[in-house]
């Protein structure tokens, strides 16, 4: 995830926005605020800021703005947390809008969560599709089941495959994203582990593996604090990675650990860049890698 300031701009933008790195260069629009489950007690994304719909005159306002002002982008960004929390009516009035006002746009993507997801029909999902919603971000964060119920997701890793699957399905490119850590040091290699086992299963067009940063506005800061949480060391975390990498299946996915909390970064194809990236992370574990400073981390 990264935060973007775009205060300066006259579009209604409430709060941080955050966005995946790769729309970077995309269309921002923000159609809810807040994250609808807002439970995961790693996150610190959206904090106190309630999940609510914006206003419909306020997203046509904006709408009317970017036909005026951005007529570069090609892409757009439903943001903020889980745009797929709007009502199926309002979602295809959205995109149709999308459609009739800014017609160069040639891919809208969200995050989307596994809830939501699974709250949609197959019909529902082809329908976004054929109106360019066609690229999902997923958060799965780990595999492991015992971590998912720790860390309030909400949802099992079978429920987490099948909302994969229903993406896929739909014909939308379906991103997803992993954490290095959130299994806490006891656990790290049995995260690993899993979460190699589900995104096999659930094979993904892109692999995002983030590591934990700790927020001191999260209930998981606040476990680690009182000796109920314990983060690998930098040393854990790359064997963390490399269990990962090296127990997914040879499926064709991009796989990208170059995220600005990554120590290092990492990015290729699978299969035929395993290899080398696992490669990489030995020379990080032999300590001839040169590894981001701890102040240049960040989320
Ligand atoms: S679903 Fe995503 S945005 Fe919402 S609380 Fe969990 S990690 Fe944060």
């Amino acid at each position: 995830m990264s935060r973007t300031g775009l205060s300066l701009l006259p579009v209604d933008y409430q709060g941080d926005i955050i966005r995946p790195p790769s729309e970077a260069f995309s269309l921002i629009l923000q159609v809810t605020t807040g994250c609808s489950h807002n439970r995961c007690t790693f996150c610190g994304a959206y904090g106190a800021k309630p999940f609510r719909i914006k206003p419909w005159s306020q997203i046509e306002a904006d709408l009317d703005f970017a036909a005026t002002w951005c007529r570069r982008h090609t892409t757009l960004f439903l943001a903020d947390g889980d745009a797929l929390a709007l009502p199926h009516a309002q979602m295809v009035a959205l995109l149709q809008h999308i459609r009739r006002t800014l017609p160069w746009i040639r891919r809208v993507s969200s995050y989307a969560t596994c809830q939501n997801i699974l709250a949609r029909t197959d019909e529902e999902l082809n329908e976004y599709k054929a109106l360019g919603l066609s690229r999902l971000y997923m958060g799965l964060e780990t595999g492991h089941d015992p971590t998912l119920r720790a860390i309030a997701k909400g949802v099992d890793s079978g429920r987490m495959i099948d909302a994969g699957w229903r993406v896929r399905a739909a014909g939308m490119f379906l991103s997803v994203t992993c954490l290095l850590g959130i299994a806490g040091a006891e656990c790290s290699l049995d995260h690993a582990r899993a979460t190699a086992r589900v995104l096999s299963r659930m094979q993904p067009h892109q692999i995002a593996v983030l590591t934990l940063m700790l927020l001191a506005n999260t209930p998981l800061y606040r476990q680690m604090r009182a000796g109920r949480f314990f983060l690998p060391d930098p040393a854990g975390l790359f064997e963390e990675l490399r269990c990962l990498l090296a127990e997914l299946e040879p499926f064709r996915t991009q796989f990208h650990a170059n995220h600005a909390s990554n120590y290092f970064s990492l990015s290729g194809r699978l299969p035929k860049d395993r290899e080398a990236m696992l490669a990489t992370i030995d020379q990080a574990l032999a300590g001839v890698l040169p590894l981001k400073p701890e102040p240049c981390r960040a989320l």
